[in-house]
């Protein structure tokens, strides 16, 4: 696999082209670029042949260790590999610790050397040994080293610099096990950047991983996951992104998950961030409200950028969303069906 970046500035925005998969070696994707965000391999609400319909260019899937860790036996046991297993092997996928869509418990640090992850068969305990374990069963084309991203803005600088020197523990076990994988051959590596929303911290951080054989960084550590993510304003996390931005080598991708909203998602590119997730559009959804911004609003009834269909003003709204617009839901469906 193959970064390449028309910029190498620190803090700006740019653009840049990923090649070279192994698995798929026509796949070619600009920057910045959303992940297709997936629970248990699948795009939530939409069947694989809808997802098929409504996209024919290639995509990279968000695959989180929470909706799949269940799999691990059974792809294990078939000789197979995550995305053969949940019949997705035409795109390209990224594994991840947390589900950005779902608030991630706080506090539950009981062993040094393990990270907890929230199944819906309740809570798995994984050291980096048995993490990488399930690597090697699932072979994703890109994953992240497990780490301690249990921290957020209100973290005192304890826990902080423990999460550091806990992540650069796990990275340093994930790192070995992953050299030595005729299994993972075909697999990219990202190194996981921790320290809250403190200068020092990310910087300690980020001085370890730096001449590090991966492809990028995952900028971590910034809030618990979960819907909460998107009232995240971009003044709150600018000043910590520009320092960490700056200290990261220009030429690796940048990845930060989470439900960004739109607005802040576009300042986060204009930070020079290269990868997201679509984790905004199921929680919205979830929440049973629907984007507007590329309505054309002189035309349409539609202020804002969000429309609450848990409105009872909808249960007798015959009209389309957009009158104006050609998507799938605006030519097929109601507002009244909708809140129905
Ligand atoms: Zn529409």
């Amino acid at each position: 696999m193959k970064f390449t970046t028309n910029s190498i500035k620190s803090c700006t925005a740019r653009i840049g082209t990923l090649t070279e998969f192994e698995r798929i070696p026509n796949s070619s994707f600009d920057t910045p670029l959303a992940l297709i965000y997936t629970k248990a391999g699948s795009v939530p609400h939409l069947t694989k042949d809808v997802f098929k319909m409504v996209t024919s260019t290639p995509q990279m899937l968000s695959v989180s260790l929470n909706s799949t860790l269940s799999m691990f036996e059974s792809i294990k046991d078939t000789n197979t590999d995550f995305a053969n297993f949940v019949s997705m092997k035409e795109y390209i996928s990224l594994l991840t610790i947390h589900d950005p869509a779902f608030t991630t418990p706080s506090g539950h640090r009981e062993s040094i050397n393990s990270v907890p992850i929230w199944t819906r068969s309740g809570k798995c305990v994984l050291t980096p040994d048995e993490y990488m374990d399930v690597v090697e069963a699932f072979k994703p084309d890109m994953y992240v080293a497990l780490c301690d991203g249990d921290t957020n803005k209100n973290s005192s600088k304890k826990r902080l610099s423990k999460a550091v020197q806990r992540s650069e523990t796990f990275f340093e076990q994930c790192l070995i096990k992953h050299s030595s994988s005729k299994a993972l051959k075909s697999s990219e590596l990202l190194g996981v950047v921790e320290g809250g929303y403190d200068k020092q911290c990310r910087t300690l951080s980020i001085n370890y991983l730096k001449d590090k054989p991966i492809i990028g960084y995952v900028i971590d550590g910034l809030h618990n996951n979960g819907p909460d993510v998107q009232d995240t304003s971009s003044e709150e996390i600018q000043e910590i992104i520009e320092h960490t931005v700056n200290l990261l080598p220009p030429e690796k991708l940048r990845v930060l998950m989470g439900c960004w909203n739109p607005l802040t998602v576009l300042d986060l590119v204009g930070l020079g961030i290269d990868i997201f997730d679509t984790s905004y559009p199921y929680v919205i959804t979830e929440n049973a409200e629907a984007l507007t911004f590329l309505c054309d609003h002189s035309n349409c009834n539609n202020g804002g950028h969000v429309i609450s269909f848990k409105r009872e003003r909808y249960v007798d709204d015959f009209s389309p969303i957009c009158s104006h617009c050609e998507c799938l839901t605006c030519k097929n469906h109601t507002k009244a069906y909708l809140h129905h």
